[in-house]
């Protein structure tokens, strides 16, 4: 397909490709330290010149609401919640006219806290990370024994009228993918959705293997059968594992979702009939790169026209020069004039970016 170059208007690349979803990381700092997303110690993180102000997110996100037709804002990180603006920022955002949609991806620490305040300040929802529901697990995985924090972020978010809080869940073999059906089960019985993510070659410390990988397809027949550590079935059986011996049935019953997906990354299925649905983000397996409709800006201020991109376009450095909003939404055009048609992680020349997912925003 091929499009009139953005000149004016929306942020269209050359596949006719429309960005109205824009992902504004707040921090690259995280207070988890989750071991398929970065070493114990942390990474090197940008110096605070380095950072956009709270003011130059803002006028950043409303360049793109008013000029670029952006619609939809999700906050994200790193950690968004411990950016200490976060609040005034989403006020600032829901202040916009037209207002966008609202939306923050967190680990939940804090949330409990900070829900009522971000809801005050016009935040819509919340996509809560949580990748298991054994807290031993949870401490080895996030190198952090928070596990009761991120339970009462979800019921405070909730409470809080943040909905529909969503959780995301990667599943890593032999760490936590006996788990997909006990997630299910919680998310259901707290009226969360639950959306799983294909883990991505995005991690700081370029350990991902995609043969290790648990994929979308394998997520789904686990979820079907119900196996997991509770029933003690084999995943792909749903028989015991010792005797042979058929399991009574844990597992779900889940048809397509016919709701219309439009650009979602998630995939979704009804669960029991519904209404109740589970999402699985095939990122890797199931790319869904022909209907993307997101623009990212880092907390410098750079803009990147895909989680994958190797190259990023400088909006701060125009910004301090002092760029006009028009000068603004010309370079932003232009940088996403440029995406890729796909993120290309299966083909032979798939370069990992340089900057791993906490330092894009996830
Ligand atoms: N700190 C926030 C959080 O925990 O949601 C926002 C940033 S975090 C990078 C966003 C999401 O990316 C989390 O759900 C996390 O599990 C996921 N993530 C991190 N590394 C990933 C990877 N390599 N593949 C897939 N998802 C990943």
């Amino acid at each position: 397909m091929t499009a009139a170059r953005g000149t004016d208007g929306v942020l269209v690349d050359r596949y006719g490709r429309v960005a109205r979803d824009l992902r504004v990381s707040l921090t690259d700092k995280c207070n988890l330290r989750c071991t398929y997303c970065m070493p114990a110690e942390g990474l090197p993180w940008l110096a605070s010149p380095q950072l956009l102000s709270d003011d130059e997110i803002v006028r950043l996100v409303r360049v793109a609401v008013e000029r670029l037709g952006v619609t939809e804002v999700r906050f994200t990180g790193g950690e968004p919640l411990i950016r200490p603006g976060v609040v005034g920022i989403v006020a600032a955002v829901a202040a916009l006219e037209p207002r966008p949609r609202i939306s923050l991806t967190t680990n939940g620490l804090g949330l409990d806290r900070l829900a009522p305040a971000l809801r005050a300040a016009g935040l819509d929802r919340v996509n809560v990370s949580l990748d298991t529901l054994d807290a031993a697990r949870f401490a080895r995985l996030t190198r952090r024994d928070r596990l009761a924090d991120v339970l009462a972020g979800l019921a405070g978010a909730a409470a809080a009228g943040l909905t529909p809080v969503k959780i995301n869940s990667v599943l890593m073999r032999g760490v936590n993918d006996d788990e997909a059906p006990a997630l299910l089960r919680f998310a259901l019985a707290h009226g969360y959705e639950l959306r799983f993510i294909e883990q991505m070659p995005l991690d700081a410390q370029h350990g991902w293997d995609r043969a290790a990988m648990v994929t979308a397809d394998e997520i789904l027949a686990t979820l079907r059968t119900g196996a997991d550590a509770r029933t003690g079935a084999d995943p792909r059986t749903g028989a015991d594992p010792h005797t042979g011996a058929s399991l009574p049935r844990a597992g779900f019953d889940l048809t397509p979702d016919p709701a219309e997906r439009g650009a979602a990354p998630a995939e979704t299925w009804l669960v029991d009939g519904g209404p109740a649905r589970v999402g699985v983000i095939g990122s890797v397996t199931r790319p869904f790169c022909g209907d993307c409709d997101r623009t990212r800006l880092t907390a410098d201020g750079q803009v990147r026209a895909c989680l994958f991109a190797t190259e990023e376009s400088d909006l701060r450095g125009a910004l301090r020069a002092g760029a006009d909003d028009d000068e603004l939404a010309r370079r932003w055009r232009a940088a996403m004039w440029g995406k890729r048609a796909g993120h290309g992680i299966d083909d032979p020349t798939f370069l990992q970016p340089a900057r791993p997912m906490s330092a894009i925003g996830g």
